[in-house]
C-alpha cells in the first residue's frame, strides 16, 4: 500500500511554518513499510483542497490529511472530504458530549462554533483526541483509506501512534524498509552515477537515489521485503555490486561522515594529527572536532592568517614567504612539518590559499589551495583549484584535506 499526504494550512504556504507533521507520518508510515508517494501543501481553502483530495482519491488508497478539523470558518476539511466522497455529514451526540466535558473540566463553556466538530461523515469512525478538542476521522471507501487528523503535532503525534497504527498494521501485510547510505569523495554526482546506473538500474527493490551534498555524493539505497532480514540481503547484494563500483572513492557504507572516518582511522592506526590552517580559518579544526572522542587523535589547529603567525605558530621561514609567498607550494609544506614538529603529532596538516572574493592574480587566482600532508615517511603537497565563491572554496579546501589524511593512513 502506498500512501498520500495532504498538510492543510494556509500558514504552511509562508515562510514561516513548516509541515512537520508529514515528516512524522512519513516515518511511522515506513516503519509499517508503507512508503508515501505524494506530498501536498494546500491552504485553506475548500475549491483547491477539493482538486487536491480528487486527485488523491485517484491515485492513492490509504489519503492522510491533516490540520482544518478545528472550529472556525476556515477549517474546511470535514465538508470538502464529505462532499467529495458524497457522504452527509451528521452529528455524533457522544463526540459533542465529550467536547462538553472537556470545556467544563477546563471551567470554560463551549462556543457554537464547536459543534461542527461534533460532524462526522456518515460511515465514519471518529478518532478520540486525547490533547485536544477535534476527533479524528478514519472513513473507508472503495478499498482507500482516508485519515483526517488535526494540525497540532501534538494531538496528531498521540492520535495516530495510539489509534491509526495498529488499525494500519491490521491492513497491511506485514513489511519492512531499510535503508543504507553509501558515501562517496572524490567523484563528481554524474561520475558516480555513470559508474553505478548499469547496476542500480536491474533493481526496483531496492531503489536507488544519489544525493550530492557538500560532504560527499551519497548513494541511498531502500529495500522492502517482508522480513528485516531479507530486506537486508536484498541491500547486501545491490550494495556488494555498488561497493565494488565505486572502490576508494567510497568511504563509507553506514552512514558515517568523511571526518568520522578519518578519526576511526587515527585511533586504529595509533596516530595523533595537528593542523595549520591559513584560509580555512579553523575549519577543518571545526570538523574533525565535530566527532565525539576526537581528542584521542586530534592535538589541535594552529589559525595562522597573519604571515607573522605563520612563523610564530608554525616556524615558517620568513625568508620562504616573503620569496615564495604565502599562498605557495613551499609554504603549505612548511606549515605541516612545522606544526608536526612543535606539537610532536604523527601528522601535520598545513592549508594556505586564496578564498576570495579579493586578493587574486592571473598567477595565483582566487580557489588557488595548497594542502600538505607531512608525516614520519615524507611531505606531500597538493596544489587545488576549487570553483565557488568564498565559503565554498573554503569547505571545498577542508573537505580536500580529510580526504588526503584518509588515503594517507588507511593504507
Ligand atoms: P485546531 O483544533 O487547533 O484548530 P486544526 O486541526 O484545525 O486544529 P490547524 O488549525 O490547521 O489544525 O493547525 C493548528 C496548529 O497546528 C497550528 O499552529 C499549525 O501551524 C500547526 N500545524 C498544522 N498543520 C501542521 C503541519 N502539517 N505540520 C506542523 N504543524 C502544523
Amino acid at each position: 500500500m502506498d500512501a498520500e499526504i495532504i498538510a492543510v494550512g494556509s500558514e504552511l504556504l509562508t515562510p514561516y511554518r513548516q509541515d512537520t507533521n508529514s515528516l512524522f507520518l512519513t516515518d511511522k508510515l515506513n516503519s509499517l513499510g508503507i512508503e508515501v508517494r505524494f506530498k501536498t501543501i494546500v491552504g485553506d481553502d475548500s475549491e483547491r483542497l477539493t482538486q487536491a483530495f480528487r486527485a488523491a482519491l485517484g491515485r492513492s488508497r490509504l489519503i492522510i490529511l491533516t490540520g482544518g478539523l478545528g472550529p472556525t470558518e476556515d477549517d474546511v476539511n470535514r465538508q470538502v472530504v464529505a462532499e467529495a466522497l458524497g457522504r452527509p455529514l451528521r452529528e455524533v451526540p457522544e463526540i459533542r458530549r465529550r467536547i462538553e466535558a472537556r470545556f467544563a473540566r477546563l471551567g470554560r463553556t463551549m462556543a457554537e462554533n464547536n459543534l461542527r466538530q461534533t460532524l462526522v461523515p456518515e460511515g465514519a469512525d471518529w478518532l478520540e483526541n486525547k490533547n485536544g478538542t477535534a476527533p479524528g476521522l478514519w472513513i473507508e471507501k472503495d478499498g482507500t483509506a482516508i485519515i483526517l487528523l488535526p494540525g497540532p503535532p501534538c494531538e496528531l503525534e498521540a492520535m495516530f501512534e495510539s489509534v491509526c497504527l495498529p488499525r494500519l498494521a491490521r491492513l497491511v501485510p506485514p513489511q519492512c524498509l531499510r535503508n543504507r547510505v553509501y558515501k562517496a569523495v572524490g567523484l563528481a554526482e554524474s561520475e558516480v552515477d555513470q559508474r553505478i546506473a548499469p547496476i542500480y538500474k536491474n533493481y526496483a527493490n531496492p531503489a536507488t537515489t544519489i544525493l550530492a551534498t557538500p560532504d560527499a555524493i551519497e548513494v541511498h539505497l531502500r529495500a522492502r521485503a517482508p522480513s528485516e532480514a531479507e530486506a537486508d540481503a536484498l541491500l547486501d547484494e545491490l550494495g556488494d555490486k555498488i561497493e565494488a563500483a565505486l572502490g576508494d572513492y567510497l568511504f563509507s557504507s553506514g552512514g558515517e561522515s568523511l571526518e568520522e572516518m578519518v578519526g576511526m582511522y587515527l585511533v586504529l592506526r595509533r596516530k595523533t594529527l595537528a593542523v595549520a590552517e591559513s584560509c580555512t580559518g579553523g575549519l577543518l579544526a571545526e570538523r574533525l572536532t565535530r566527532v565525539p572522542g576526537s581528542s584521542n587523535y586530534f592535538l589541535g589547529s594552529a589559525v595562522c592568517y597573519s604571515n607573522e603567525l605563520k612563523t610564530r605558530l608554525a616556524g615558517v621561514p620568513q625568508k620562504l614567504i616573503e620569496e615564495q609567498g604565502a599562498v605557495s607550494n613551499p609554504v603549505a609544506q612548511a606549515l605541516a612539518e612545522g606544526i608536526r614538529r612543535r606539537t610532536g603529532a604523527s601528522m601535520g596538516i598545513g592549508i594556505t590559499g586564496i578564498a576570495g572574493p579579493g586578493g587574486g592574480t592571473a598567477e595565483k587566482p582566487v580557489g588557488l589551495v595548497f594542502i600538505a600532508l607531512a608525516d614520519e615517511r615524507s611531505t606531500q603537497v597538493r596544489e587545488f583549484r576549487f570553483p565557488g565563491d568564498r565559503q565554498r572554496i573554503r569547505h571545498w579546501a577542508t573537505q580536500a584535506a580529510l580526504e588526503i589524511i584518509r588515503r594517507r593512513i588507511r593504507d
